[in-house]
């Protein structure tokens, strides 16, 4: 099967048939070649249902936690974007074609130049990716109408939630290591309002 197919074969059994229903998100999920963010070695298993590793004791997520998160953020056209935990720069392309602007920063400078290496040869441009703290956000491109963090933490940092435009949204795992839970977050009259969605588990933002 090409890589086209095997897209929209994850996107209708993965996605559509667990209930994602944002069409934008599933469009952009048939769009981005996830095979060219991981390694080599593992491009076969690329649109299987499971996370894989990217190098560095990390991971790129699993299809249906990606959607699932892209989802929750109602994200529109014009929306200014920040994502903590660029990895292989996977949802840092799918934000890219959801949004307007993408800011991604990355703990690892090695993940950081690698996924922006990707994401230029690929054509994705609207991003600006940065090697630092995550959980200290990218205060000179704040304010953010959503926020997307893809590594567990025990509580939300503060500084994140500070980067939200009134009205913004963020996602984020929250919880130990051994498992989480999704959290979305609205900043409504300068409160954080939680949701608390599924469990899921990711590698720990540090
Ligand atoms: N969205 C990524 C998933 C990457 S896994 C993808 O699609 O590939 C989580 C990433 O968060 C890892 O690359 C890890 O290095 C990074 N990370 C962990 N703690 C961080 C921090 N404090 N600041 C920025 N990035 C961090």
């Amino acid at each position: 099967m090409d890589a086209t197919s095997q897209r929209e074969e994850m996107v209708r059994v993965q996605l559509a048939a667990r209930g994602i229903r944002d069409a934008r998100v599933l469009e952009a999920m048939r769009r981005v070649p996830r095979h060219e963010f991981v390694l080599e070695a593992y491009r076969d298993e690329a649109y299987e249902d499971h996370p894989l590793p990217i190098g560095v004791d990390q991971t790129i997520s699993q299809p249906y936690i990606v959607a699932a998160m892209l989802e929750q953020l109602a994200l529109r056209a014009g929306d200014r974007i920040l994502e903590i935990g660029t990895g292989s720069g996977y949802v840092t392309a799918l934000l890219s074609v959801l949004c307007a602007e993408v800011y991604s920063v990355e703990r690892h400078a090695a993940l950081a130049s690698e996924a922006e290496a990707t994401l230029r040869r690929l054509g994705y441009l609207n991003v600006g990716i940065r090697t630092g703290d995550g959980r200290l956000g990218w205060v000179e491109y704040a304010p953010f109408d959503a926020i997307l963090v893809s590594a567990a933490t025990a509580e939300m940092p503060p500084a994140l939630f500070a980067q939200l435009t009134e009205g913004g949204r963020m996602i984020l795992p929250v919880g130990p290591s051994s498992s989480q839970e999704l959290q979305l977050i609205t900043k409504s009259g300068g409160e954080a309002e939680v949701k608390i969605l599924e469990g899921c588990r990711f590698v720990p933002l540090v």
